[in-house]
């Protein structure tokens, strides 16, 4: 038994008498009676003692267990184990102890990282939304399937992250709308917070203030705008809430009437609008209006003083000189005939102006319409001995004009040809197609008209010779209304004249169909 459990078994009599031992001859063993584990055994069934056995010359660890068989005979029964044994036993214990301590500690601090990840997660990801939110980014969502207070928190983060979305949406699409409106508009507009810091701008406030196209939105009004009468009114503006109006003129030649405001509660405005209107058309209209009654009445005012003249001067006596009389009658005829001009060529103009469009268009011959311009000027030109021809280009195709409207026009420009042209001289009149165009040529050999004064003669009342002009009955008018009748199809007039060798006006006239 001792062999197959490896251990030294010994069985002592009462009296301690070795009688049995599997490492030691029992009969050279001395009495065991006072063994410390056999004294402890004899007296309480069960003994043990450490100590160096003296046989084998290593620390051993006893265990006594007393018997008594049937007949009441005692033993003891001794098992010695090496204490060797038992620390390498304990060795390998404490060993295996402190590894499942530590695997204990590894297991329990992956088991509580895992947990407390799993609590700290969805802090993180309402952290990184937030942060996204910050930054702009509307567009995620937490996906935290959590219920309780994160959970709660996180649907309602998402639902404000929508309205959010839908918020931000609406006021983009409503500030877009906002600046394609101020886009469009041909006034210029500028807003500014109370502090004057550039809210928003659009591009004619821009073109008409002459500035720089960039970004203005942001800057101070003072940065922007360097008009020292727009930025004074805008300080009085948004300190007294009143509104102004002003007239500048940021750029030579053009006016700009400006309007500030403030808006928003009177009582606690949110800031001042400046509204620009080019008004440089109007004002230029003003301008040539007020020219225009001028010259109508320094016009009107010249034959009738002389009416007025002779007439008095008839009346004082020279009626009674039947000589004298007949040549200030006369007189008065021509100017009074003058004024009956003027009146007719400046209802023909009002009347030119009154209808915007081409009124009255038809299907014409031109050659037609050139006769019949040219036929009533003949006798004219045969007062004075001059040569009148019309040429129209053979196979010319039909245009659709008002004819009344390119009579008139040959009519005048015939009418100055003969006025303007010496006795015996030449004029003619051509009519030919160039290209998609028709064009009525009217030339003469006449006094001809100085290179610096070609460009303006269609102006109203520009007379290269005004007392010459007037004395051939002429009011200035003849060539403005030629222009505006061409001009109503969409057509030209030009000159083209050496002084002293004639001059050539041409009407270019679209055609309605493209040549064959
Ligand atoms: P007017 O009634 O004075 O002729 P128009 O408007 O017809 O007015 O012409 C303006 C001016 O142009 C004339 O006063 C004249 O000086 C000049 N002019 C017009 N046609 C001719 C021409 N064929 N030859 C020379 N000068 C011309």
């Amino acid at each position: 038994i001792g062999q197959a459990i490896a251990r030294r078994i010994t069985i002592i009599t009462e009296d301690g008498t070795v009688i049995a031992d599997n490492q030691a001859v029992p009969g050279e063993m001395e009495n065991h009676r006072l063994r410390p584990e056999i004294i402890t055994a004899a007296a309480r069934g069960t003994g043990e003692d450490i100590r160096p056995s003296e046989t084998l010359h290593t620390n051993l660890l006893y265990f006594a267990q007393k018997i008594q068989n049937a007949n009441g005979q005692i033993h003891y029964l001794r098992l010695a184990v090496s204490l060797d044994k038992i620390n390498h036993y304990l060795n390998g214990f404490r060993k295996a102890m402190v590894a499942s301590a530590l695997a204990a500690i590894f297991a329990a601090s992956a088991i509580f990282f895992l947990y407390a990840r799993n609590q700290t997660r969805p802090l993180t990801q309402l952290t990184r939304f937030a942060e996204a939110v910050r930054d702009g980014d509307l567009s995620q969502r937490l996906r935290i399937r959590q219920s309780g207070e994160i959970g709660t928190l996180s649907s309602a983060l998402n639902s404000m992250a929508d309205s959010l979305g839908r918020l931000i949406g609406q006021a983009r699409h409503d500030h877009g709308q906002l600046v394609a409106m101020l886009s469009s508009l041909s006034e210029g507009v500028i807003a500014t917070d109370t502090r004057q810091r550039v809210l928003l701008s659009n591009d004619a406030a821009k073109s008409l203030l002459n500035l720089d196209a960039a970004p203005v939105e942001g800057q101070m009004l003072w940065e922007v705008i360097f008009s020292k009468a727009i930025l004074e009114a805008a300080s009085q503006v948004l300190a007294s809430h009143a509104r102004r109006h002003l007239l500048i003129s940021p750029i030579a030649g053009t006016h700009v009437q400006v309007t500030l405001c403030t808006f928003g509660a009177s009582a606690k405005p949110q800031g001042l609008v400046i509204v620009l209107h080019d008004v440089t058309e109007a004002t230029q209209y003003q301008e040539l209006r007020k020219q225009f009654v001028a010259n109508v009445s320094h016009e009107l005012r010249t034959p009738l003083t002389a009416i007025a003249g002779f007439t008095e001067t008839l009346r004082d006596g020279a009626i009674n000189d039947p000589a004298v009389a007949r040549k200030y009658l006369a007189t008065i005829e021509k100017h009074a005939g003058q004024l009956s001009n003027l009146v007719n060529d400046l209802l023909e103009l009002s009347r030119l102006e009154s209808v915007p469009g081409l009124t009255k268009q038809t299907d014409v011959d031109i050659g037609q319409v050139i006769d019949k311009a040219v036929d009533p000027l003949l006798v004219a030109a045969q007062r004075k001995h001059q040569k009148l021809a019309v040429k129209v280009q053979h196979g010319l195709p039909r245009i659709t004009v008002n004819p009344d409207y390119i009579q008139r026009a040959v009519s005048n420009l015939v009418d100055n040809a003969i006025k303007y042209t010496s006795e015996a001289g030449t004029i003619s009149v051509h009519t030919h197609q160039v290209g998609s165009h028709l064009v009525i040529d009217v030339s003469d050999s006449g006094i001809g008209i100085p290179e610096q004064d070609q460009i303006r003669i269609f102006e109203r009342f520009y007379r290269v010779d005004r007392s010459r002009s007037r004395e051939m009955g002429g009011t200035g008018l003849g060539l403005s209304i030629v222009k505006h009748l061409v001009q109503v199809h969409d057509g030209t007039v030009e000159v083209t004249s050496q002084v002293g060798r004639g001059s050539t006006f041409s009407i270019r006239l679209p055609l309605t169909s493209p040549p064959a």
